[in-house]
């Protein structure tokens, strides 16, 4: 699959632009639509949901529908902008494969945002312009000043509730938009600036990432403008607060204390969900996170990984944490590492005048630093500290010197057992769990030998390591898997297809 796909209008672009998407009224038409058309839809979407998982499925593709299909294109809508820039700059690919597999003669797809009309029907959500997203860069320090003092309230407040200290450099007007954070950043601000007593449009909405890629930063920024609403309670806390505190706090109470303590609160926002451990949390978890969406109040979390993969959670949890807007942001790309440093130096210079950092050198960061938010922190304080403390200009050699330890080395990704088990349970719906079973059923046979394959073609891993990794079987079970893949993708393009998307999951 080496074929970039071809969107027929509104490529993918770079930073901020995926809310450009012109709409394109009259986009529902049923042009050439036969039923054999739809139901060649129904096949693909079956594809899609075992490519990309149910949850992101859910998020992504369920309000996609199927216009027409006309000659090589297939022309496709969904009803907001959010939704086509996402599905564009994510998805192109795996929906053009899914198409492809069923209809090979197809070689573009067309996705446009549903008419006002037939929008107002079908979604919830209100689009957010862009011209918000680029405001955001370009917020001046005098705003900022304002709005600092603003928080000084919101800050008592949060304290009074018993939250989570808040960090005030992390607010929605310090937080960059890009590509990768786009639809995470929309939401949040949808939730932060929503009002007591309107309805909740996406509940809970749960964000993960990886690490230092903004996830703490977003939330603090939903606590920090939601609590400066007049009559507003935000609760920011980590999991381990969670645990600790507020548990044990509740749990002091009567069950009617409790209630009315829930009561007060407008929007609670848990960060680090991956951290909640042990039974009693848990089933205090669920019973808070039931009772507040029945209230119809807001819950926001971030975790590491998606509702899916938290496997200390039971699946009711899990599955009422999937069932509102489950959003991934992406890692930083260069672009949007560019406008973070531009910003941080920005900031840096209010307290350190004379500190400045030339263009050619916030590139070779931004290009070189690649790895999270954390790391170019950790960059510009290196310039700041050399700067201060030499009186030196900063140049590029300077930076080179002290930036040298955080540039990693771009070797392939190093693919582990365990993430080729968690992605291939992933993508086809079924548990780690079931992959190590002895468990013979076809859906679970399948993904088995597939994640035997990738083990064998991605890793240096022996076979009967391999057997030892997959619930202590054979090497010739192992070897009896990779055969039978290997036959099948060579017969099988479909097959082939989904076994490439794997790799690039775990190779990305
Ligand atoms: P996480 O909680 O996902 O591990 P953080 O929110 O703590 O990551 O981010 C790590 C650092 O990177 C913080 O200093 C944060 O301000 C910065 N950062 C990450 N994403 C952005 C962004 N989009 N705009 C501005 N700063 C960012
Ligand atoms: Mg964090």
């Amino acid at each position: 699959m080496s074929q970039i796909p071809a969107f027929a209008h509104n490529p993918p672009r770079a930073v901020p632009a995926p809310l450009a998407g012109s709409m394109q009224p009259g986009a529902s038409e049923t042009r050439s639509m036969n039923p054999a058309d739809q139901e060649r839809w129904l096949r693909v979407k079956q594809q899609l949901r075992a490519v990309v998982g149910e949850d992101n499925f859910k998020s992504w593709f369920a309000a996609m529908d199927l216009c027409a299909v006309d000659g090589d294109m297939v022309r496709l809508s969904v009803p907001t902008r959010f939704l086509k820039s996402w599905v564009q700059s994510h998805y192109a690919d795996k929906l053009l494969t899914c198409w492809k597999a069923d209809l090979p003669t197809v070689r573009r797809i067309d996705l446009a945002v549903r008419s006002a009309v037939l929008r107002n029907a079908t979604v919830k959500e209100k689009p957010v312009e862009p011209a918000e997203a680029v405001r955001e860069v370009k917020h001046g320090a005098a705003e900022r000043n304002d709005q600092r003092a603003a928080q000084l309230p919101a800050q008592a407040a949060h304290e009074a509730l018993g939250g989570s200290p808040l960090d005030p450099r992390l607010a929605f007007d310090t937080f960059v938009v890009g590509r990768s954070n786009t639809l995470a950043h929309a939401a949040a601000k949808q939730v932060a600036l929503a009002r007591r007593g309107e309805p909740v449009m996406f509940n809970p909405f749960y964000v993960h990432a990886g690490v230092g890629l903004g996830k703490t930063h977003l939330l603090q920024a939903i606590a920090w403008t939601g609590n400066g609403i007049a009559d507003r309670k935000v609760l920011y806390l980590t999991a381990e607060k969670f645990m600790y505190g507020f548990v044990a706090a509740l749990k002091a109470q009567t069950a009617l204390a409790f209630k009315e303590a829930l009561r007060g609160i407008d929007v609670l926002v848990i960060d680090d969900l991956q951290f909640l451990q042990g039974k009693n949390t848990q089933v205090e978890f669920c019973h808070t996170l039931n009772a507040l969406i029945d209230a119809g109040r807001q819950v926001v979390i971030a975790a590491d990984r998606p509702p899916s993969d938290l496997e200390s959670l039971d699946d009711r949890v899990r599955s009422r944490l999937a069932g509102g807007l489950v959003v991934e942001m992406g890692s930083l790309e260069e672009e949007l590492r560019l406008e973070i440093l531009k910003h941080r130096v920005a900031a840096a210079r209010a307290h350190h005048a004379g500190f400045d950092v030339p263009s050619p050198v916030l590139s070779f960061i931004a290009r070189t630093v690649t790895h999270n938010g954390r790391d170019l922190d950790g960059a510009l304080n290196r310039l700041l500290a050399h700067n201060k403390l030499t009186g030196l200009p900063v140049t590029m050699d300077m930076a080179e010197r002290a930036v040298r330890d955080l540039v990693r080395p771009q070797e392939p990704k190093r693919v582990k057992i365990e993430d080729i088990q968690r992605v291939v349970a992933r993508q086809y719906n079924v548990s780690r769990a079931d992959l190590l079973s002895s468990r013979r059923t076809a859906n679970v046979v399948r993904p088995r030998q597939i994640a035997m394959y990738l083990a064998k073609t991605l890793t240096l891993r022996s076979l009967p390591e391999i057997g030892r990794r997959f619930g202590g079987r054979d090497h010739t079970t192992v070897l009896h898997a990779v055969r039978k893949i290997e036959n099948l993708v060579g017969n099988d393009a479909a097959l082939a297809d989904e076994i490439e998307v794997l790799k690039r999951l775990l190779q990305e």
